[in-house]
């Protein structure tokens, strides 16, 4: 029986993991659930999984949570704070730590299951964009075993030797990571002014979170996905060709010397990479539909648009630049689309203000958790005060 610790368990990450987990109640059991506020889907998921702890933000929405516990009976221990976070992640008691909080607010406590030497399935690119170099680090270190959740890191994960090390020793040319090119793919650039939160949100293949939905919408996903990618399978930038596939059914592929290229297929449903990365090396169910190919009937390919989607072209320079550029880049990127959902910014304003800060903003050398910090706050900064001084709120009467 392994513990599992599932951070983020409200969101649409945790809530595909808790649909995994509850197919094989003989091989898992939970161990804690975590949640920003939303402390009454918290009290659901108690009640169901009967966790023994259960960790929210702060001391107001967990005393509700605390409350609601006790009279439906459930005896899960209820704590609150970034501290609670980092023990849930890091405890003796547990083995799998599921990292699925969005954004930097992620990083302590899955850097703590890293160091507690955990198996940690990442969901959490954002981590990983932020502080590549000492997650990967600690990895090593720690003796923690990474395993990819974002789709496309799974699918690469799976079309990769056993024992990779690198490519040169595995004789690869170069990796396919495949995007679906996002609800906007064929509109023009003029049409990318007046896009709204609720349409921007409202993917094609993919039901997620606000956040990756419009990172996805306007490629950053994708950027950050490349260097997502860069850190687990120690790649460099132009060794990734991003591919716009908008069936979504290619999760990635890996191109090798001899010509060969392998794809992992699948519908688009979470599940199965959580279930890959839930029992690697083996399989189990995971409640995903068999892929129907004559429903599918075609594959498309296409190469992204960087002009329309500058966002990518960003993520691109700011992997080439290497050193906190990155995490520049990811804590702009957050304020913006913040902004963006809560209509003080245009859908378009987002590569803008992104773009600016990388500007302003010198890059470092990131030789320890601090300094990446102090550059994930500057950024924010900056990229607040450019929010504030935009030419929005976004005028209703254009949608
Ligand atoms: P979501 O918004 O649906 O859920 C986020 C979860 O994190 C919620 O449980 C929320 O309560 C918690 N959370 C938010 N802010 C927090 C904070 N400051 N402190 C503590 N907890 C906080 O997001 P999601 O779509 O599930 O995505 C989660 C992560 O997985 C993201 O990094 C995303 O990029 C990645 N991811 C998601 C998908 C997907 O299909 N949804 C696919 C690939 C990767
Ligand atoms: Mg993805």
């Amino acid at each position: 029986m392994q513990q599992v610790t599932v951070l983020g368990a409200t969101g649409s990450i945790g809530v595909n993991t808790l649909d995994v987990l509850s197919r094989h109640p003989k091989c898992y059991s939970i161990y804690a659930l975590t949640a920003h506020t939303q402390w009454q889907k918290l009290a659901e998921q108690c009640c169901r999984f009967q966790p023994r702890y259960a960790v929210l933000a702060t001391d107001e929405v967990a005393e509700l949570l605390r409350q609601a516990l006790l009279q439906s009976g459930c005896e899960t221990e209820v704590l609150c704070g970034a501290k609670a976070l980092q023990q849930v992640a890091s405890d003796t008691a547990v083995h799998t730590v599921m990292a699925a909080i969005v954004g930097a607010a992620g990083l302590l406590p899955t850097l703590a299951a890293v160091t507690a030497g955990k198996r940690v399935l990442l969901a959490n690119k954002e981590a990983l964009v932020m502080a590549g170099g000492l997650f990967m680090e600690a990895v090593a270190t720690h003796g923690a075993t990474l395993l990819p959740i974002d789709s496309e890191h799974n699918a690469i994960f799976q079309c990769l030797p056993a024992g990779y090390s690198s490519v040169e020793a595995a004789g690869i040319r170069k990796i396919l990571l495949t995007a679906s090119g996002g609800p906007f793919r064929t509109w023009d650039i003029q049409a990318l002014k007046t896009v709204t939160p609720e349409q921007a949100c409202a993917h094609p293949n993919w039901s997620m979170g606000r956040k990756i939905s419009v990172d996805s919408a306007s490629l950053m996903n994708k950027g950050l996905e490349l260097i997502e990618a860069c850190w687990l399978f120690d790649l460099q930038p132009q060794q990734i060709q991003v591919v716009v596939h908008p069936q979504s059914v290619i999760h990635s592929m890996v191109e090798y010397v001899d010509g060969s290229v392998l794809a992992q297929m699948g519908n688009p449903d979470m599940r199965t990479p959580i279930a890959h990365a839930l029992a690697w090396p083996k399989r189990i169910e995971s409640g995903v539909s068999p892929l129907d190919l004559m429903a599918v009937a075609r594959f498309d390919f296409e190469a992204p648009d960087l002009e329309r989607f500058p966002c990518l072209r960003l993520a691109q320079e700011a992997a080439a630049s290497g050193g906190t550029a990155a995490a520049i880049l990811n804590a702009a990127n957050e304020v913006a689309v913040e902004a963006f959902l809560s209509e003080h910014l245009g859908f378009d304003d987002i590569a803008r203000v992104v773009a600016t800060v990388l500007q302003q903003q010198s890059v470092l050398e990131p030789v320890s958790l601090s300094v990446v910090q102090e550059a994930d706050q500057e950024a924010r900064e900056r990229a607040l005060a450019l929010t504030h001084s935009s030419r929005h709120p976004i005028n209703k009467s254009i949608h």
